[in-house]
């Protein structure tokens, strides 16, 4: 059957968490525009930053929009089912985590979430309890959430072993993956595995 742009059969909110600076930005534009900035933003100055508003760099600056969104379809377990079409609508922080700042708005209807640490920097491995202890009080308790240890392109400085995060995991009950916004690895298969996922719970 022919479809337009704009129909779907579910809407999911899926929200991005995790330290400042892991790269969930950029898994949301890799996944959304298939975008990658690479200049860390925390080494550029406010002021420059706003001078450069029209070029390239914008995009290294948190989102000024909440949520950002694209439709995928996803292939059901039984032989001849039809493919369903979700739209993804994925909400990001404007760096609110910095500050511990974000509210029980954020989480409000989120059915996915999709928890990111940087595999090259170890504290940020540390503070999962903690983003988990954030999502058991103020997020539904339903959630699907997938644990992503990004950056994995950055290989020769891994200080969290991928045996450390998958052992994590399975003690948490969460869905894991690897990935590398800046190489597109993973990225797409992280959000159809959290869709599928999310899809499998509800129908
Ligand atoms: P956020 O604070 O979690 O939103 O992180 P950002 O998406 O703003 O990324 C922080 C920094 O990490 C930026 O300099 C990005 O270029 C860089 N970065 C993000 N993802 C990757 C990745 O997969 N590989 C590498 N090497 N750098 C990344
Ligand atoms: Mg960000």
């Amino acid at each position: 059957a022919h479809r337009v742009d704009n129909e779907y059969d579910y809407l999911f909110k899926i929200v991005l968490i995790g330290d400042s600076g892991v790269g969930k930005s950029n898994i949301l534009s890799r996944f959304t525009r298939n975008e990658f900035c690479l200049e860390s933003k925390s080494t550029i100055g406010v002021e420059f930053a706003t001078r450069t508003l029209q070029n390239r760099l914008y995009k290294c600056m948190d989102p000024v929009q909440k949520y950002f969104r694209r439709r995928v379809t996803i292939w059901g377990g039984r032989k001849g089912i039809e493919g369903k079409t979700i739209k993804a609508q994925i909400w990001d922080t404007a760096g609110q985590e910095r500050y511990r700042a974000i509210t029980s708005a954020y989480y409000r209807g989120a059915v996915g979430a999709l928890l990111v640490y940087d595999i090259t920097k170890k504290q940020t491995f540390e503070n999962i309890q903690r983003w988990l202890r954030e999502l058991r009080d103020h997020a539904d308790s339903n959630i699907v959430i997938m644990m992503v240890g990004n950056k994995s392109d950055l290989n020769h400085l891994r200080s969290v072993p991928e045996e450390d995060g998958q052992a994590l995991a399975e003690k948490e009950g969460l869905s894991f993956l690897e990935t590398s916004a800046l190489e597109a690895l993973n990225v797409e298969k992280a959000f159809q595995t959290i869709l599928k996922d999310i899809h499998q719970i509800i129908s």
